[in-house]
């Protein structure tokens, strides 16, 4: 038993299961334009593996029996998959709704300008990470030049009714600049609405934010610094029961590039394949067994459970519950 599961233990009382997957989190590869600080799953330019049709084959087919609320594709930067497009528009045909969660530069990119007309065509829900509405800030954490051409993109996005008309959903993503607690989630929309509107005259539909997960190459940096201990006792300590309710992976099943099933997009980075008898790979997908299955849990999941909460979705309740 790990230091998560003896909290669920002396706290919730049982271990962590399932309730019922409404959301596929698809992976199409690690392939990334930009090369993050605090990226859980290292992705670069430099990295090749992306997933193939043959394994986006099998994922429509589990789509179309499970019909989820919302396909959640993400990366990598999902856009580079160079079946990125046939993807999207084969879960389209089929009704299901598609999530992008994109990192805005890419569409800046050479041969991306499109991007946007795709998008709003094929009537898709964005999320797009920008830590922070100052530019030292983003610059430190995500790369030179990465705030203007995130500003440019999300120009661009406006200019095509995202975050301005109500259909078209534009949601931001915040994280921590260092080993903290994203604030509270709904003042810091407040600041985000505020400081785009009179820096850029920018729109957003919302803010999500969420914890810095110590994995990947935030966990190197925590290392390096010798702030490892004092982060994990800073998740630890601040473990919130009321968050398990809500934590995203009762929710969703997680699919790498490769078709191997996850709990979520953490447990990928870490390896941590869907397990506890439950099948692990998409060929062999039961949503019977899937949607019970118990979830294979470690000392990261900490970073899910403290404070408001966090998930891909945002904080998972409201500051002092
Ligand atoms: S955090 Fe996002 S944008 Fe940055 S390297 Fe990772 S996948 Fe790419
Ligand atoms: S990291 Fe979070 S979402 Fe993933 S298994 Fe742990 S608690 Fe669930």
């Amino acid at each position: 038993m790990n230091d998560f599961e003896r909290k669920m233990d002396n706290t919730v009382g049982e271990g962590l299961y399932a309730s019922k997957i409404q959301c596929f989190q698809v992976n199409l590869g690690l392939v990334c334009n930009q090369a993050c600080r605090h990226c859980h799953l290292s992705c670069s330019p430099e990295r090749t593996e992306v997933m193939e049709w043959r394994v986006m084959e099998m994922i429509l087919s589990a789509a179309e029996t499970v019909r989820p609320v919302f396909v959640d594709l993400t990366g990598g930067a999902p856009e580079l998959n160079p079946d990125f497009r046939r993807f999207v528009s084969a879960l389209r045909e089929r009704d299901i709704p598609v999530q992008v969660r994109t990192n805005l530069t890419v569409i800046t990119e050479a041969g991306m300008e499109d991007l946007p007309d795709f998008y709003r065509d094929k009537g898709i829900q964005l999320v797009g990470s920008l830590p922070c509405y100052l530019e030292e800030n983003v610059r430190a954490q995500r790369g030179e030049r990465v705030y203007e051409k995130s500003v440019e993109a999300l120009k661009m996005l406006n200019g095509f009714g995202y975050g301005v008309e109500p259909g078209l959903i534009l949601n931001l993503v915040y994280n921590p600049g260092g080993p903290f607690l994203p604030g509270d989630q709904s003042a810091l929309e407040k600041a985000y609405r505020k400081e785009l509107m009179s820096r850029f005259d920018l729109r957003f539909t919302n803010l999500l934010t969420i914890t810095n997960m110590p994995i990947g190459r935030f966990k190197e940096e925590l290392r390096v610094r010798n702030e490892e201990k004092e982060y994990m006792e800073l998740l630890r300590n601040s473990f919130n029961p009321t968050t398990v309710d809500g934590l995203m992976c009762r929710y969703q099943i997680s699919f790498g590039w490769d078709g191997i099933m996850y709990d979520c997009d953490f447990n990928l980075a870490l390896g941590f394949s869907v397990d506890h008898g439950a099948p692990d790979h998409i060929s062999k997908f039961d949503a019977s067994i899937l949607s019970g299955r118990r979830i294979v849990t470690g000392s990261h999941c900490f970073g899910c459970t403290a404070g408001s909460g966090s998930s891909c979705g945002g904080a998972l309740v409201d500051p002092g519950a």
